[in-house]
């Protein structure tokens, strides 16, 4: 099974991707933690997207197409995907038709200010990615391994601003397109939710 987890940044699609490949044994692959990963291990892929990512604009289709490709064709990812962070444009959604078959895209709806709250407590892990948010995660480490948390640098109102710009310009062709093809389910979540609320909202 193949899903796509569609939400703005900081709907807490990230949050329920890592609950969903936990409950059906699927591989979390984000191409935001691609792209860091490659940043911080200075590759050759880290070194061209740097400026795009830390400047919250969105990295070149051919690129980001490349990158997830790549990922997707490993072993771990045999026996299905999530998908978070991908496809944002349509010719990404395109892309990956060709190379996979997608069974459920599941979206998350959230208003702008659920957003910028939640993105302005979210913190993560520097050791495992986990994410965390101050607003439930009454932790000053880690709660999965007790590893140092970080804010991201493009977690900043002006770059988060930025983000949501571009994701609330290209979103409606992508979902159009998944509901096209009857693969679409949308929830709207709300502001008091947390991330365990909307899981069982699906
Ligand atoms: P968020 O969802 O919080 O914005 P991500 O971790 O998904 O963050 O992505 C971080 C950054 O990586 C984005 O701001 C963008 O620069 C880049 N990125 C990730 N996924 C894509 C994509 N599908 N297309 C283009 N750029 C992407
Ligand atoms: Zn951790």
């Amino acid at each position: 099974m193949n899903i796509v987890l569609n939400g703005a940044s900081g709907s807490g699609k990230g949050t329920l991707a890592r609950f969903l490949a936990a409950d059906y044994g699927l591989q979390h692959v984000s191409t935001g933690d691609i792209f860091r990963e490659n940043i911080a291990k200075k590759t050759e892929l880290g070194r061209k997207i740097e400026s795009f990512v830390s400047q919250g604009l969105w990295v070149p289709d051919d690129i980001t197409i490349a990158a997830l490709l790549d990922r997707i064709k490993q072993s771990d990812c045999r026996n299905g995907i999530i998908l978070d962070g991908f496809p944002r444009t349509l010719a990404q959604a395109k892309a990956l038709d060709l190379a996979i078959v997608i069974d459920y895209v599941l979206a998350i709806e959230v208003t702008d200010e659920v957003v910028i709250q939640r993105l302005g407590g979210r913190f993560i892990c520097k050791d495992c990615n986990e994410i965390h948010n101050k607003r439930w995660d009454k932790t000053e480490k880690c709660k999965v391994c007790g590893g140092e948390l970080f804010q991201r640098e493009d977690d900043k109102e002006e770059t988060i601003l930025r983000r949501l710009q571009n994701f609330r310009a290209n979103n409606d062709e992508i979902l159009n397109y998944y509901r096209e093809r009857g693969k679409l389910l949308l929830v709207k979540d709300k502001i008091e939710n947390s991330p365990e609320m909307t899981y069982k909202l699906f």
